[in-house]
């Protein structure tokens, strides 16, 4: 026996969104291809991903919805495989979905819609799945790359690593694939939550305990990046899409601007009813624009109340300041434990934007969430998982 027990053209570490889809492609050119995943099955975020239907993929998918110390790194990838590649296979499999709200896809029935999909696939391919099972010892062989799993000693001519990044660890998650790289000198760009929540001081939690529940159309915005989403107090803090879009862009020390608002001069709508209706008091006022809690809040909050004649216009724009311009300094996000994704990882430096590649371990490749690119919130992250392992699947 030789000293390996088994032989691939390519191994992939972890099995999910991207891993899985590299592994189909490398699959369908003819590549004997193992997955290995440490999870009892596969794919156990897409399982829970977009409340259990999966916003699988947007199809408003742009470069400039990605971040990463170098924008133009998932360009190449999202050009040979974007959305409409994904949604051709979710048809092929009849597979029902419909568009949410700004270009989301979602399943109609449920994510393991796409789970199936993916392992039926995989299993036409003629993908080898490996479950329970944790990759250890990676190192240089004479072909490849060589590693262990609990009682296989494995080589492969290409390592894929697919590991994603450390975000909801109470799902096995880790910085896995950041200690892979960094073993083989690879630099990694600091990884940090994204898409979280954000936290507030005492005062603010105590201050907005009372509004937890409420939600509002906003726009939100962290030096100049801005969203238009909705924004929903919570107990602990800020959340909602809004929220977790810019959070992704917050560093700590930022402020956040917030418009309560974005559709409404709250200052010329608040003078007008001054004018026709003067008996009206400002909260009532106000929650014609704003939910009532939040209204009755502000005005509480800015001391500012009674009837709008008896208010001067500078007490009227401190109230509508409030609501158009809110600004606020978060102290924190609610990390990793609640972090939708990564944002950092191994650095785009490292590696070749056609293929998914280190360039300096020839055979060596990282896809999906373990490498610098982060999409938005609204299916941006799966595609880029489809294309990255699209891309890698190729060259394998
Ligand atoms: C609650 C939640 C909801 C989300 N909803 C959406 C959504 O609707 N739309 C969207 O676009 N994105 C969504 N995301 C983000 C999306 O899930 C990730 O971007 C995506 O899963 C990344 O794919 P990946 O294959 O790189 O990593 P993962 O999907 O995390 O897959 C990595 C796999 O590797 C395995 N693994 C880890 N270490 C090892 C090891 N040492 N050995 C073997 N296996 C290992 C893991 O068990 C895992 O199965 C959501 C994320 C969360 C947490």
């Amino acid at each position: 026996m030789t000293q390996y027990d088994t032989k691939y053209d390519v191994a992939i570490i972890g099995g999910g969104a991207a891993g899985l889809m590299c592994a189909i492609e490398a699959g369908k050119r003819g590549r004997s291809v193992v997955v290995i995943e440490s999870g009892k099955s596969v794919a156990g975020k897409i399982r829970i991903s977009g409340g259990g239907r999966c916003n699988f993929t947007n199809i408003h998918c742009r470069p400039s919805n990605f971040y990463s110390e170098n924008n133009h790194f998932c360009k190449s990838a999202l050009k040979r495989y974007g959305p409409q590649e994904f949604i051709r296979m979710v048809e092929n499999h009849d597979i029902a979905y419909h568009e949410k709200t700004l270009g989301q896809l979602f399943c109609d029935n449920s994510a393991n819609d796409i789970i199936t999909m993916l392992v039926k696939e995989c299993d036409w391919a003629g993908v080898k799945i490996k479950t329970n099972e944790m990759a250890e010892n990676i190192k240089k062989s004479e072909v490849g790359y060589a590693f262990n799993i609990s009682e296989e000693a494995i080589e492969c001519a290409s390592l894929v690593i697919a590991s994603g990044g450390p975000s909801i660890p109470k799902m096995g998650a880790t910085g896995f694939g950041y200690d892979v790289a960094r073993d083989f000198k690879l630099k990694i760009v600091d990884p940090v939550p994204a898409l979280v929540p954000l936290t507030f001081g005492e005062d603010f939690i105590f201050d907005f305990r009372d509004l937890a529940g409420v939600a509002v159309d906003v726009r939100v915005k962290c030096a100049k990046t801005a969203f238009d989403e909705a924004l929903l107090f919570t107990h602990k803090g800020l959340s909602g899409p809004a929220i977790l879009q810019i959070s992704s862009y917050w560093r700590s020390g930022m402020d956040i601007i917030v418009n309560l608002a974005p559709n409404n001069n709250v200052f010329e709508e608040l003078k007008a009813v001054k004018e026709s209706s003067p008996k009206q008091e400002i909260h009532t006022a106000l929650s014609a624009i704003l939910p009532k809690r939040l209204a009755i809040y502000l005005c509480e909050h800015s001391k500012v109340w009674g009837p709008l004649a008896d208010l001067s216009h500078k007490k009227i724009q401190s109230v509508a300041d409030q609501v158009n311009a809110w600004q606020l300094k978060p102290n924190g996000t609610e990390g990793f434990a609640t972090a939708e994704v990564t944002r950092g990882g191994v650095s785009t430096h490292e590696l070749s934007s056609k293929t998914m590649e280190s360039n300096r371990n020839p055979g060596l490749f990282f896809i999906g969430e373990v490498v610098d690119v982060t999409g938005h919130l609204g299916g941006f992250n799966f595609q880029w998982a489809w294309a990255s392992g699209h891309a890698a699947g190729q060259y394998v």
